[in-house]
């Protein structure tokens, strides 16, 4: 460790003492599964959506690797409803068949397995096992730049960069002690560099947001045309093959026809900003598949066919069709 950093280490984990985010269950665990399963679903979603109403009703279902190694992937998938790119859930399925005793405990073994990519093995090892490793999430990266006074620097810069700074004596709450720095203080819009414990060594703290700039966010507006056909009080839906739906249930595509048109409604991910159509279906496909109306709620279904469902609830014709 270069010692022109020993100072920076110590204020920043001063700081965390003080205002890190202790509360937070996968914090106050040495259960590296609940540790994996809060580092996947982090990656896409809210501290705050994942801690109230995600990670513990997860863990209700599944409470062990081995448990959610013998459930059906069916069933992980509509316990990961809503939380959206669903490829997480049938990794961390894959994962849990591989592992079902427990997961391997170095970077090395642990990015050999699906969904696992750099950042998630050395948050395992670090958090999990306290390992003299760098962790670098987009909150740390953000920190680093400033810090360093990194101008448009490569992923390889920045965990270099990382490395170097990690405190050997508590790698582990020095990397956590960073992530909340770069979600409570070094903002990325407007960082509140008065209140920030490193600002006395920052390089970049003049000019903090020209290390961070990002571009304007471009937005793709679609329009989508699903289908819906009921049966003695089911619905048939297709098995989704697109990546960001892999394996759940969805509405099918069809060509609109006006006459058949039931409703519509908005819905936004990603860059995505969709106007969605739903028509009435003549006929389904042999190869879709039929689930009861009364349990919907259990079935693997994505957010935005719950939404369908909630904004045919109220059209006359829907429930005649
Ligand atoms: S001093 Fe400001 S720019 Fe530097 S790390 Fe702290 S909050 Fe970020």
């Amino acid at each position: 460790m270069l010692s022109q950093f020993k100072v920076s280490q110590k204020k920043l984990l001063e700081w965390y003492k003080t205002y890190g985010r202790h509360d937070l269950p996968w914090r106050n665990t040495d259960n590296m599964y609940h540790i994996y399963l809060s580092e996947i679903m982090l990656q896409q979603t809210q501290v705050n959506r994942v801690r109230e109403e995600y990670y513990p009703q997860f863990l209700q279902k599944f409470p062990s690797l081995k448990a959610l190694s013998q459930a059906p992937q069916s069933d992980v998938l509509a316990a990961w409803s809503g939380l959206g790119y669903y490829s997480r859930a049938s990794n961390l399925h894959k994962t849990a068949t591989i592992c079902m005793e427990g997961l391997p405990n170095t970077q090395e073994e642990l990015i050999k397995l699906p969904g696992i990519g750099k950042y998630t093995a050395s948050a395992i090892c670090s958090f999990g096992h306290n390992q003299n490793i760098a962790v670098v999430d987009t909150n740390i990266a953000r920190v680093l730049k400033r810090f360093f006074a990194l101008l448009n620097p490569t992923d390889k810069k920045i965990w270099t960069n990382a490395r170097t700074f990690v405190n050997e004596k508590d790698p582990r709450h020095h990397n956590l002690a960073l992530m909340d720095l770069g979600s409570l203080i070094c903002l990325p819009k407007s960082p509140k560099c008065e209140q920030c414990p490193l600002k006395d060594e920052c390089q970049g703290q003049s000019e903090p947001e020209i290390y961070t700039k990002t571009k304007k966010k471009e937005y793709i507006a679609l329009e989508l045309f699903y289908g819906i056909y009921i049966k003695n009080n089911q619905i048939a839906l297709e098995i989704s093959r697109e990546r960001m739906y892999k394996d759940m249930l969805i509405l099918p595509r069809v060509e609109p026809i006006e006459d058949d048109f039931l409703a519509n409604f908005k819905h936004s991910y990603t860059k995505y900003r969709l106007n969605v159509k739903l028509y009435k279906m003549e006929k389904a496909d042999d190869e879709m598949v039929w689930i009861d109306l009364n349990k919907l709620e259990k079935a693997p279904i994505s957010s935005l066919t719950k939404k369908a469902f909630k904004a045919l609830s109220h059209q006359e014709k829907f429930q005649k069709c």
